[in-house]
């Protein structure tokens, strides 16, 4: 599932990132194109300027070319050699492809004496007067004709003359420029007048007036401007708005370069505009953008389709994951199914915890055994089993270091006493950490052994006690024999009969002993004698009630009506039940109160009888010891009481058990009924 999250973000990821390349390479694109404008508008303008001075230079050196052919003259006029009509002429073809009108010779009046070509305007001479003869040099004639007189004075008194139709001439070398396909040139003189544009009806107009009138709406400031460094005999470029270009009447933008023509023989400067619409850069702009694009297009489609295959492996690869994780699911589904049966059906209690010992989940084996039922879930486990908050804080400790934790204790659950096999484990499953619980009850086991245990012993003990007491009863017989024979001989009131007083006691105690040990030994009989467990306790209570009285002993009894008959020999219930009495008597130290009773358990069909006193009860540690032989904590006791008690309940099928009640000991015996 994390490795799903994992590759849909990396394919987010790839989306966005395709999407800002997309936009970027957008606005790169727009940025681009208008640089590469920028650029392909600075270059058209550059070729553009290159054709004005061109133009520019044509027409310069066009002029100069005539004025040579001027100077030549007078040269020849000067060596002696005369001008003849032939000459002119010969001069004439050479200069009219450069535009040159009319060729002639003449006087400072202005009269024509030779010349060439058209007639020559009769009125030169105001020019002579004007200019003086003393170089060649360049006349214009009228500002509206447009006649361009060039001169070279040959001798005092006559003048060569060149006579140049303005418009033509320029129109010569301008006429013909071509910036990309539709641009032209155009050329104004000193004063802002058109000489030559495309547009025939502005030749000889001033340029600044003419444009107003043919759009007095319109603003042509930025030709306006251009057009005054134009007269102040600049070079350079820019970009202007028009209404026309060419007979073509609508918006332009239109790129223009302009560069000066300076007229031999005078200041007079004219100057050369070579201009084009913008659509003439937008072509070889959109040849450029269509590379541009191309490329970029077939990048974006190499990145659609990355994206889209990587979407397509995307679903497949989810698909998969689908199916594999619904077969997965559905094979957890079935093994969590078996397990649950297993658990559910197990007999040992199986249940988890969590970190702090709180009961997660219980199988029905744990429910049944606490006789509880969901409600224990969330429990302290401590708590559940009575143990101390140190000890299962003990547990957990080892736990949490990863440690199993295996015991076998004791439980007690309405009010009787289990021997659990229980097993701690830590679960460490990835994220699920939890405390794996497996709990064996193996209270049968542990009594079978204890019985075994005391079977054994007592078996070894019996052996023992049988020669022990053969061998020591007849010497202590004698002893007393001959310590009564001895203190009857002994005055009463002397030291020696004190002494033989306290070897009497003694021996007597130990006879004591010796007579136990033969009853023990003797316990082995026949387990097949019948009792009736009211009659063997009322008949005790009627001999053992005197002395009770006189230690202060209360006694309670509730007997059972009609108790069936019991297995076992009557005398040696009342040696049992004797014990228990003398042992609780010892235990009250001459007050208390001691209840006994007795009832059928029709589940177990079994009598019991339970002896329960108010006197000092068995430390926790002790109870496991007291049907030990020999095992007492009494000054003068013997240990065998409850061992004896023991052997013979056990010989006729019974239990016998002893409980520590809050003030006091309890014990219980159980003896299966006599079966008809
Ligand atoms: P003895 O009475 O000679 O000591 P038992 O076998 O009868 O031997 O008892 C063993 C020990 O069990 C006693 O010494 C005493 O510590 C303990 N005991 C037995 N019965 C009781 C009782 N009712 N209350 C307290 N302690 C008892």
């Amino acid at each position: 599932m994390k490795f799903v999250m994992r590759r849909k973000g990396l394919l987010v990821i790839i989306g966005l990132c395709i999407c800002v390349v997309l936009i970027v390479a957008f606005f790169f694109g727009l940025y681009s194109a208008r640089e590469l404008k920028k650029i392909v508008s600075e270059q058209f303008n550059g070729q553009q300027l290159i054709l004005a001075r061109q133009v520019a230079h044509e027409i310069e050196n066009s002029l100069n070319y005539a004025m040579q052919e001027l100077v030549s003259i007078r040269y020849i006029v000067q060596h002696g050699m005369p001008i003849s009509k032939a000459l002119l002429e010969g001069v004439y073809e050479r200069v009219r492809g450069k535009g040159i009108d009319s060729v002639g010779i003449v006087d400072i009046n202005g009269k024509t004496l030779i010349s060439a070509g058209r007639d020559l305007i009769k009125d030169l001479s105001s020019v002579f007067q004007k200019k003086g003869l003393t170089g060649p040099f360049l006349h214009f004639l009228t500002k509206k004709k447009q006649i361009l007189v060039l001169a070279c004075p040959l001798t005092e008194d006559k003048v060569a003359v060149f006579l140049v139709d303005v418009y033509k001439f320029v129109k010569g070398h301008v006429d013909k420029i071509r910036s990309g396909k539709t641009g032209y040139a155009w050329v104004i003189d000193q004063n802002g007048y058109f000489i030559f544009h495309p547009i025939k009806k502005f030749i000889g107009k001033d340029a600044f007036k003419a444009r107003h009138e043919e759009a007095p709406y319109f603003s042509f400031k930025e030709i306006n401007i251009l057009q005054k460094k134009m007269l102040n005999g600049e070079e350079g470029t820019g970009e202007y708005a028009s209404l026309w270009h060419g007979e073509t009447k609508k918006y332009f933008n239109k790129l223009i370069a302009y560069t000066p023509v300076h007229l031999p023989y005078t200041s007079t400067i004219w100057s050369v505009a070579v201009c084009a619409p913008e659509q003439e850069v937008d072509a070889v702009i959109h040849r450029a953008y269509l590379r541009h694009f191309f490329l970029q297009g077939a990048v974006i489609f190499a990145l659609l389709l990355i994206g889209l295959f990587l979407l397509i492996s995307e679903r497949r690869f989810s698909d998969l994951l689908k199916e594999e994780v619904a077969r997965k699911t559905e094979i957890l589904k079935k093994s969590e199914k078996r397990r649950r049966l297993l658990i559910e059906g197990a007999d040992d209690l199986i249940f988890t915890l969590d970190l702090n010992g709180r009961l997660i989940s219980a199988n029905k084996a744990t429910l049944s055994f606490f006789s509880k039922d969901k409600e224990i879930l969330g429990m302290d486990f401590g708590v559940l089993f009575h143990w101390s908050e140190q000890q299962s804080k003990r547990i957990l400790e080892q736990l949490s270091r990863g440690q199993t934790v295996n015991m076998e204790h004791t439980i007690e659950v309405n009010s009787q006493k289990y021997w659990l096999n229980t097993k701690f484990m830590p679960l460490n499953l990835g994220d699920i950490k939890e405390i794996l619980c497996i709990a064996r009850d193996i209270t049968e086991i542990k009594q079978a052994e204890e019985q075994l245990v005391n079977a054994e012993k007592l078996a070894s003990i019996g052996t023992l006690a049988a020669g022990v007491a053969h061998e020591i009863n007849n010497p202590l017989g004698i002893i007393i024999g001959f310590c009564n024979l001895l203190m009857e001989n002994t005055p009463k009131e002397s030291q020696s009969y004190k002494d033989l007083k306290t070897i009497e006691k003694h021996a007597l105690h130990c006879k004591n002993i010796v007579e136990n040990l033969l009853n023990f030994a003797r316990a082995k009989g026949d387990g097949y004698k019948i009792a009736d467990v009211n009659k063997s306790l009322e008949g005790l209570l009627n001999i053992v009630k005197h002395t009770l009285e006189v230690n202060n002993i209360e006694i309670h009894t509730d007997f059972a009506k009609n108790l069936p008959l019991v297995r076992g020999d009557e005398q040696e219930l009342q040696q049992v039940f004797l014990n228990l009495i003398t042992n609780a008597m010892d235990a009250m130290d001459s007050k208390g109160r001691l209840f006994i009773s007795t009832k059928f358990n029709p589940d177990t069909r079994c009598v019991e009888i339970s002896f329960q006193d108010t006197g000092c009860g068995i430390r926790e540690e002790l109870i496991e010891r007291i049907f030990d032989p020999f095992f007492t904590t009494k000054e003068k006791g013997t240990g065998l009481g409850l061992s004896i008690s023991y052997g013979v309940i056990k010989k006729y099928g019974g239990t016998i058990i002893c409980k520590n009640q809050k003030k006091g000991a309890t014990f219980i015996i159980t003896l299966p009924i006599a079966e008809k």
